[in-house]
């Protein structure tokens, strides 16, 4: 039995299963999407933070970029500056050669540059003095005639209030002739330094156009593909927009195309901010305020402004540079936007679930067997009995430890079966172990257990062994049944079949079979037997004189008489009635005819006691036979003579013996 209700194994049934595996994946699902959650939002911050280094690293290398490309103008533009040619020119304006030394000299500068489409000596009042167009990868000087009077342009306006050796960057904008934006649109920084000869009023503009378009190539390659960049002058315009046509938008009559028409917040914040980040929705800008000379504080310990002349106070303004980044994009990419990838980890978790239920509910089903097994095994009403191949004992139950007395640790490992039984030799293992035959079942065999205490128990005992793939004896179960009661009522029927009922003495069914026995045994062939038969003289008028039980206490009283002058080894038996017979093994006819004699004598000498205390006297008449020789053919023809001769003896006169 269980040892407690608590450790008591409860079978459920499946659909508290099913109630359980509905739960727990309800749960186990919940806790999962909560996971994914989390680990999205890591993932996502993750992202950001790699997206706003992306975003600072394509605004570094923007800024280093306008940096060190307007820098290089500058030097350009210091460099031709000292030219000695200009100084010739300037000197002798009218002077043919002076103009074609330096126009030459400035052609080989442009060929050999490509940077600048037009370098240009221009007068303090406006007027073109020397100018090379450079075009179709090609320098080419303008014929004097075609000099243009650029007075009232900013640069020239600028250039003007200049110092010596001062450097003035305009704004990037479209180059413009004779008034009309040119086709196509050649984006151009003017860099325009005051040149002056040694003699006084002989200032003039040396005015290098920079073709910015490589810069502005170079400005859009920094930016991964999912990254849009753009470059925006001091009033919010576009310099530089992903869809093109939103550039330029002062030169081209669209006002409106400005950073603070498309997102006003942005362009406040880009006010106020030199740096900074600013979202909205999905969409990212990373922003950053460029001062497009301003290489002196960023980049080269501040050394160029004052050497290489560029005046802080007429510089073109700050640009600014902008990152966009539509986040949300980039998400999609990735498993957190997928819904294959959500329905994958679903249903991995639900075959996991599944399974986990399964092997849950074969486990539960399993123990259950088990104990169910165990508790058939331990309360059997038989005994259980596992033995090894030495006969050793592995394992008992409950049944068998009452039957035998034993505790199953005195017997497990420690004593083999032989050892339990009344005969050690009743099993033979040795048969088993040869493997000779190999039964599947030794069915009911009889035999006795011997308990500790010494009792002998018949017992029913069925074996099943269990052999290796090579016929080895590996194991054997026994069942052991106490077969006791049924030994016992087995032998009482025995008896109950053998003897008389009234008497107690052998009937006349047993009297022929153990007669016959003695008819057939060996070895005493030639030794003689006699029989008696006896008859109780004139028994009706005894039953009739005292009654029937009185009857009965007769015939009880005369087996008595009869067998005191009897040895163990004479048989006596009730043959029917009040007729009795006794079998005298090895007595000859005279032997025979003493005991009749002796018999007939005692009981006519004996007094029996009836009730109302009467005594009473019998006396019997007997018949005998005697056989010199046995044969048991013979037996029938013995009892037949004797039952002639106690006939003879009746009508002799009864109470004496008749033997011939
Ligand atoms: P005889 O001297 O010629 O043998 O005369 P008898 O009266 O002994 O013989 P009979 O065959 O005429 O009678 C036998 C009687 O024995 C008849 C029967 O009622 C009686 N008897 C037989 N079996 C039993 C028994 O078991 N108990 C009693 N009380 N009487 C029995
Ligand atoms: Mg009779
Ligand atoms: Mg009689």
């Amino acid at each position: 039995m269980a040892k407690s209700s608590k450790t008591e194994f409860e079978y459920q049934p499946l659909s508290a299963y099913f109630r359980k595996f509905i739960l727990w994946s309800t749960g186990s699902l919940l806790i999962l999407f909560l996971v994914l959650g989390i680990v999205q939002r890591v993932f996502e911050s993750g992202l950001r933070e790699r997206m706003l280094v992306s975003h600072g690293h394509g605004l570094d290398m923007a800024e280093q970029l306008i940096n060190v490309e307007l820098l290089r103008a500058v030097q350009d533009a210091h460099l031709l500056a000292e030219l000695n040619d200009i100084e010739a020119f300037l000197q002798a304006p009218d002077n043919v050669e002076a103009r074609m030394a330096l126009e030459n000299t400035l052609a080989t500068f442009a060929d050999s540059y490509g940077y600048y489409d037009q370098i240009r000596l221009i007068s303090l009042d406006g007027m073109e003095m020397v100018r090379i167009n450079y075009e179709d990868s090609t320098a080419h000087v303008v014929p004097v005639s075609e000099l243009q009077d650029k007075s009232g342009r900013d640069y020239v306006t600028q250039g003007e209030q200049l110092a010596n050796e001062e450097v003035y960057i305009s704004p990037l904008e479209l180059n413009v002739e004779l008034g009309q934006v040119e086709i196509p649109y050649q984006p151009v920084i003017r860099i325009v330094e005051r040149v002056a000869a040694d003699i006084p009023n002989t200032s003039a503009l040396l005015v290098l156009n920079y073709k910015a378009n490589h810069l502005l190539n170079s400005f859009r390659s920094l930016f991964r593909e999912d990254e849009r960049g753009m470059l925006l002058n001091t009033d919010g315009y576009w310099m530089s927009n992903h869809e093109r046509e939103n550039e330029w938008g002062w030169q081209t009559e669209q006002p409106s195309l400005t950073m603070e028409d498309w997102k006003s917040p942005l362009w406040s914040a880009m006010q106020s901010n030199d740096n900074g980040l600013y979202n909205e929705g999905e969409l990212s800008f990373s922003y950053r305020r460029i001062e497009p000379a301003g290489a002196d504080e960023q980049t080269l310990d501040g050394r160029y402004a004052t050497d290489l002349g560029v005046v802080p106070s007429i510089q073109n303004g700050s640009w600014y540079a902008v990152v966009q980044t539509d986040f949300s994009s980039r998400m999609d990419g990735t498993f957190f936007r997928s819904w294959a990838g959500y329905l994958l980890v679903t249903l991995l978790v639900a075959a996991c679930l599944i399974q986990a239920f399964l092997v849950t509910r074969y486990r539960a089903t399993r123990t259950h067997f088990i104990r169910e097994m165990k508790d058939l095994y331990d309360n059997a009403p038989i005994g259980y009995l596992t033995f090894d191949a030495d006969g050793y004992v592995k394992r008992v139950n409950r049944a068998l430890v009452d039957l035998v007395g034993y505790k199953k640790q005195e017997m497990i490992g420690k004593m083999r079966l032989s050892d339990l039984l009344d005969d050690p030799g009743a099993f033979d293992l040795q048969k088993l172990k040869s493997g000779d035959q190999q039964p599947k079942r030794i069915k009911q065999r009889r035999l006795t257990i011997k308990a500790k205490n010494g009792a002998a128990i018949p017992s029913v005992c069925s074996f099943t062994p269990r052999f290796n793939g090579s016929g080895a004896l590996v194991l054997s179960r026994c069942s052991v049944q106490d077969f006791s009661e049924q030994a016992e009522l087995e032998d009482a029927l025995k008896e109950q079949a053998r003897t008389d009922p009234l008497t107690g003495v052998f009937n006349r069914r047993y009297f022929w079979e153990l007669a016959s026995q003695e008819m057939g045994k060996k070895g005493v062939e030639s030794s003689p037997v006699s029989v008696l038969l006896l008859d109780i003289d004139h028994f009706k008028q005894i039953n009739d004189t005292y009654g029937h039980t009185d009857g009965d206490t007769a015939l009880v009283s005369l087996t008595h008489i009869c067998a005191e002058k009897l040895r163990k080894s004479d048989i006596l038996a009730r043959f029917g009635g009040e007729e009795f017979v006794v079998l005298l093994p090895g007595a000859s006819k005279e032997e025979a005819l003493q005991k009749a004699e002796s018999i007939r004598e005692h009981i006519a000498n004996t007094n029996t006691r009836l009730s109302n205390d009467v005594a009473l006297q019998m006396t019997v008449s007997i018949g005998v036979a005697t056989m010199p020789k046995r044969d048991i053919d013979e037996l029938d023809e013995l009892l037949n003579l004797a039952d002639t001769r106690l006939y003879q003896a009746k009508d002799a006169g009864r109470n004496q013996v008749c033997c011939e």
